[in-house]
């Protein structure tokens, strides 16, 4: 077992760190505060050839895997910037289409996504299916040629920043009648998609929105891959780097909010001399955090270095395991650095307090701590579904 990056990695780790520093939560909060994007860090990361570390070279990439699209996505969030659109853009529209779109999409939309320049956001929630896809009522029909599409999205992040929606639809399977997932590539201006932001309690540059398609008319060459038969494989394909990239930036939130209150912890002075950070009432949570931090980092190494291998199957328990694990210690990390900054915990200034909904959210989205479990009862213990 080898728990070493390669030095292409640690390097990769260093500048992205130092990356993130320069901007730091200051900046991640100020763009949230008035109602704009992280769209100078954005660029600047796809520049640098952050943004398409996963991409194949042939396509603008930096030929890597999972495991540095992971790395990237926690040293940023350790650096107080959260990038949830990572997840989205690189991690699974870049996945879905390097590994099931056709060589024409691979070539028109992989080197926008890895130079920054474009962004592909992902929609599968709806209103009335929530966490049970098999509701899903986004219906694509053929008329002639053309596909159109009806139907509603709920939650759906970074919409008004992307230049195409990836739409997880349903078409009907002629043999047996039942879901046939099919995924389009939806321009975000095409006629017929109408977006209204939802309201969140969240504070974060990236906005979610309610999606409204309306019989939106769409080209053949917008159904991902070269046939139906493409999609179920290309809704799975995008699962793994899902829950992988999102728990890494759960680990880099975790990672972020205990230095902060570290740091504040071991200066701070309220009795004759000594830290609060002496006190073990208040090193020995942050030390609990650290630890579920860290075993959260154990096991996203693991699953992102089985993802990498070809391993899916495997890579598909752990990366579920990654997800839930990150999601549970960021949101502890978090609540117990503001409890041991105190006061200070609850001020703009210290920015920790800013984290409380994204870290919230984490353990609802892209996948609720509750379907982990579901899918570890099942898959893991063998014990029967309930739903
Ligand atoms: C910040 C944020 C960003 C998001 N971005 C996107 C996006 O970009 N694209 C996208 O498609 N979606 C996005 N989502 C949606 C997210 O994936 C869903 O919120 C999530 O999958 C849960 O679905 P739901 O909200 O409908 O909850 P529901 O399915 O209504 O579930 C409600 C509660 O019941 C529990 N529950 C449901 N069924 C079971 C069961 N069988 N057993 C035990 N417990 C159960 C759930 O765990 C949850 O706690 C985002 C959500 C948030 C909060």
């Amino acid at each position: 077992m080898n728990f070493d990056l390669t030095p292409e990695q640690d390097q990769l780790r260093d500048a992205v760190r130092e990356l993130g520093r320069r901007y730091g939560h200051s900046y991640f909060v100020s763009k949230a505060r008035a109602g704009e994007h992280t769209t100078e860090l954005w660029h600047e990361a796809g520049r640098l050839g952050y943004l398409g570390v996963n991409i194949p070279t042939e396509y603008g990439g930096g030929g890597g895997g999972i495991t540095d699209l992971a790395i990237v996505c926690e040293e940023l969030a350790a650096a107080g910037c959260p990038l949830l659109l990572l997840v989205v853009s690189p991690a699974i529209a870049a996945t879905v289409i390097n590994k099931h779109g056709t060589e024409e999409q691979r070539k028109k939309h992989l080197p926008g996504l890895a130079d920054g320049s474009q962004k592909i956001v992902f929609a599968i929630t709806e209103p009335d299916a929530g966490s049970n896809f098999h509701r899903l009522a986004t219906v694509a029909r053929r008329d002639g040629d053309d596909w159109l599409l009806s139907g509603r999205k709920i939650y759906i992040s970074g919409v008004d920043e992307a230049g195409h929606v990836l739409v997880v639809a349903r078409t009907e399977d002629s043999s047996t009648g039942k879901l046939k997932p099919a995924l389009f590539l939806v321009p975000t201006d095409a006629p017929g998609l109408e977006k209204s932001k939802l309201d969140m309690e969240i504070l974060s540059p990236e906005n979610q929105f309610l999606l409204f398609l309306d019989d939106v008319r769409l080209p053949a060459d917008a159904l991902v891959g070269e046939s139906l038969d493409a999609g179920l494989p290309a809704l799975f394909a995008g699962l793994n780097p899902e829950r992988i990239t999102v728990a890494a930036m759960g680990a880099g939130t975790g990672r972020y909010a205990i230095e902060k209150a570290s740091d504040y912890t071991s200066t701070r002075t309220v009795w004759a001399g000594r830290s609060i950070g002496s006190h073990q009432g208040v090193s020995h949570p942050l030390a609990h955090a650290a630890v579920q931090v860290e075993l959260a980092r154990l096991m996203i190494h693991k699953a992102a270095t089985l993802y990498d291998a070809g391993r899916d199957l495997e890579a598909g328990i752990s990366g579920n395991m990654a997800k839930y694990a990150a999601g549970e210690a960021a949101a502890l990390a978090v609540d117990t650095a503001v409890q041991a900054l105190g006061g200070a915990g609850m001020t703009t200034e210290y920015g920790v307090a800013t984290l409380l909904g994204a870290v919230r959210a984490g353990r609802i989205a892209p996948v609720s701590r509750e379907m982990i479990l579901n899918f570890v009862a099942q898959h893991v213990l063998g014990q029967d579904k309930s739903y």
